[in-house]
């Protein structure tokens, strides 16, 4: 699996001001805003500022200071959203072919609000 980063992608292009996004967090590394088709009734996505493809792309590579602020923000996103303390809430995230991941730019879907069924289809 690549990393190399489509600077083009539409996490990107909504970093770069280029598309609106409905903003539910901004700190100076992560954005976190609505999923445009959501899952469940919560539907957030967190995304780190800088150029990483997937998980494991930015837990390799960013600094120390992205991914506490990464965590710390998909934290406070989940008590703005009240699924913490709440119901509770699941935060996956895809990564290439086999993850079925669509948006090229590492982010973390956090989704409550419902009784979420089975995390995959056996
Ligand atoms: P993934 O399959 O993990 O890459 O998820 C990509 C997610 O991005 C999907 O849930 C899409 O609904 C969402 N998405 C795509 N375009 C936008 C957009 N312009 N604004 C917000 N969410 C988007």
């Amino acid at each position: 699996m690549t990393h190399s980063y489509d600077p083009q992608n539409i996490f990107a292009r909504i970093l770069r001001g280029e598309i609106p996004n409905k903003t539910v967090l901004e700190t100076p590394h992560t954005l976190a805003f609505h999923d445009i088709n959501p899952a469940a009734p919560v539907h957030v996505l967190v995304v780190p500022k800088g150029p990483y493809v997937t998980f494991d792309h930015f837990a390799a590579k960013a600094s120390a200071e992205e991914i506490v602020d990464f965590h710390r923000t998909s934290a406070k996103v989940c008590e703005m959203m009240g699924v913490v303390p709440g119901e509770g809430y699941r935060a996956i995230t895809n990564a290439g072919k086999h993850g079925m991941q669509e948006v090229p730019h590492y982010h973390l879907h956090i989704l409550g609000g419902k009784v979420l069924g089975p995390l995959i289809q056996r």
